[in-house]
């Protein structure tokens, strides 16, 4: 590395750096220039093309605008639908929020849709009642038509600009600078220059979003590849729950684009090869509006009895047409689009092929509900929720993190609203933090020496004989489809493991053809195939020990949930090149309510 020394890398000095520049990652950056603290946005794309952009279907809250409710009923739906593995103290938090929070971003700008009586319109979405139990269905996902992603981030995006927020857009974040008094700032990569930037900061927040790229087929976007996750990892910390991806079930067949659950919310309905509405025998109370989980695993269930659709037998088909065109077109306008672009097919005449998808990372790094980033202690001792241990001025939020409100599976409309409870939650507690913390740390002189080591090995490397990384990320790809998706088993999942390990090896091997500074993209997605393959790698070993079926993991060989021996968090880390696990308790009891005891899951 001698072309290289400490002042050929450009120092910035801020109080803090948020890593991501999606509706979470903004929402914490307006809490913290608001309060006038000194923020740096890093995102790897310009903030308005992270991934909440894409989102449709809307974000939950009790406002009770079109049927009653109240946010204890949706912290009982977000328990069960967690199939209680989520933390209670979290949901409990995140519930009573919600409803001041929406009411915040209307008057932020948000462009809500509205009802007839000028209140912010709410759509029914899976897995909602309104009591205990089965009782009726609750309207709790507040829209802007099916775009309120977009309606956030770009509110946020404004928001911040007029506070005052650094952007550092398209860099890359390459490793965490960390020593004995935790997280001291961050190394980066500015894409479009060429260069290293170092980021030194009093407190430093991954809001790098989900890893839905592990898969083959997902919703997510290109850059959805859980790099805060693997900046952990790489930290010698763990990541919890990786096991816990959401297969959503509406994906567009063989292209992956989502067809947000808006669409049966609206009242569109699934059929079988048959013409069958068969979601009615899966869940004869909810039907099609039965959590995610149960409506993936009827989907593979159906093509696994012969009666899926289309010549290959492998989808199920969502019809919409019988709403009308009227109501199509300004409620789900977004989803006639894509229905008509990656299906070719106009959903106001014919139904939409559809299969499931990956789509949401329920795991990620480990958090309290302040956002502080959370470990346990040594292996074994880590059980006893008291021995957790918070990483000093280390923070997680949005999808990057596991805070864990979604548990084993999350109900649609959660996540937004996760992103802007926790972004805000988190902001607070930094800013008390920072009441503590005046100065910034002297670093050690070698700190910036990992990050560039991770550049400067792609661009150095002239052997010709090497694997190009986008064959070996479809290999990872293929593996993670074909043994880790909606049903998994021993013998295949044990299959997928010794498949991964040897995509790992290629990868050390591997070599970029495209050697340029300047905005290389093939730089950055090796970059990024780095990452995906150590979470591929703990989402695999979780998936293959945890022997029960639960949420988003469904098991054939194990088709019960075990609470006696499985209610518990899986922490993944990567220590020596080898994965180990490590476990600790969900946390039961509540803020100030009562717990909501495990039951079976019925819908
Ligand atoms: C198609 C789709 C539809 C959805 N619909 C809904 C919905 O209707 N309701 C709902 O509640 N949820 C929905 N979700 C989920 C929800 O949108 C996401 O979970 C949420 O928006 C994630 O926000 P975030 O701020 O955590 O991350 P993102 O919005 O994903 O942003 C991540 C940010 O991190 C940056 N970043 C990542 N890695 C690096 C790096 N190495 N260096 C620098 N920057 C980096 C990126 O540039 C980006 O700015 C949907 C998701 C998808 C994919």
């Amino acid at each position: 590395m001698s072309y290289l020394s400490n002042d050929q890398i450009e120092h910035h000095f801020h109080d803090v750096v948020i890593i991501g520049a999606g509706g979470g990652g903004l929402r914490c950056a307006l809490q913290l220039a608001d309060a006038n603290h000194r923020v740096a946005v890093v995102s790897k794309v310009l903030p308005t093309r992270s991934h909440t952009v894409a989102a449709q279907g809307g974000m939950n809250a009790a406002l009770g605008n079109v049927n009653s409710d109240h946010w204890h009923w949706h912290m009982y739906d977000t328990v069960k639908g967690s199939d209680y593995l989520g933390d209670q103290d979290a949901i409990e938090y995140m519930c009573r929020a919600a409803p001041r929070l929406v009411r915040e971003l209307e008057h932020q700008g948000v462009p809500f849709s509205r009802l007839e009586d000028g209140t912010i319109y709410q759509r029914p979405f899976g897995g909602q009642s309104r009591e205990f139990g089965e009782g009726g269905q609750a309207s709790r996902t507040c829209a802007a038509a099916d775009r309120t992603g977009h309606a956030i981030l770009h509110t946020m995006y404004q928001q911040n600009l007029r506070t005052g927020t650094h952007f550092y857009d398209e860099f890359f974040a390459l490793d965490l600078i960390m020593d004995k008094d935790g997280c001291q700032g961050v190394m980066a990569w500015d894409i479009a220059e060429g260069r290293y930037h170092l980021f030194q900061a009093k407190a430093v927040i991954l809001a790098t979003g989900g890893a839905g790229r592990v898969f083959q087929m997902t919703t997510n976007a290109h850059i959805c590849t859980g790099d805060g996750g693997a900046l952990v990892l790489d930290a010698s910390l763990p990541v919890e729950d990786m096991e816990f991806f959401q297969f959503h079930p509406t994906g567009i067949a063989d292209v992956g684009p989502l067809i947000s659950e808006a669409v049966r919310g609206e009242g569109g309905y699934l059929l079988n090869a048959e013409g069958e509405r068969f979601m009615e025998r899966y869940a004869p109370t909810a039907k099609d509006l039965a959590s995610r989980d149960v409506v993936s695993r009827a989907i593979a269930l159906e093509v696994k009895a012969g009666r899926g659709c289309g010549p290959n037998k492998d989808h199920a088909l969502l019809k919409v047409d019988h709403l009308g065109k009227d109501v199509i077109m300004e409620r789900l306008p977004n989803i006639h689009e894509l229905a008509l672009r990656f299906a070719d097919v106009d959903c106001t005449k014919e139904p939409i092929p559809v299969m499931p998808t990956a789509h949401y990372t329920m795991g990620g790094v480990p958090t309290n509900r302040f956002g502080e980033v959370v470990y346990a202690g040594e292996k074994g001792k880590g059980m006893a929720g008291e021995k957790e241990k918070v990483m000093p001025s280390l923070y997680a939020i949005g999808e990057a993190a596991c805070t864990s409100v979604h548990g084993a599976n999350r109900l649609g409309g959660n996540s937004l609203l996760e992103i802007i409870v926790f972004g805000r939650a988190c902001g607070d507690q930094v800013i008390k933090h920072l009441e503590d913390k005046n100065y910034h740390a002297k670093l050690d002189p070698d700190c910036w020496k990992d990050g560039v080591e991770r550049v400067e090995r792609w661009l150095s490397d002239d052997s010709n004989e090497s694997i190009r990384i986008s064959k070996i990320r479809d290999e990872m790809q293929k593996v993670m489809q074909d043994h880790f998706s909606v049903y998994r088993t021993e013998e295949v999942m044990a299959e997928g493991v010794v498949l991964l390990e040897k995509t790992l090896e290629s990868l050390s091997s591997g070599s970029i053809e495209d050697k340029n500074r300047i905005f290389n993209t093939e730089l950055v997605e090796a970059l990024e195939l780095e990452n995906l393959m150590a979470l591929a790698r703990v989402t695999a070993s979780g998936a293959l020990a945890r022997s029960e079926s639960r949420g988003a993991h469904a098991r054939d060989d194990y088709p019960e949930r075990d609470d006696e021996q499985w209610m518990k968090h899986t922490l993944a880390s990567i220590k020596d090149g080898k994965v180990e696990l490590d476990y600790k308790p969900v946390r039961t009891i509540p803020m100030s309510v009562e717990s909501f005891p495990p039951k079976k899951r019925v819908y």
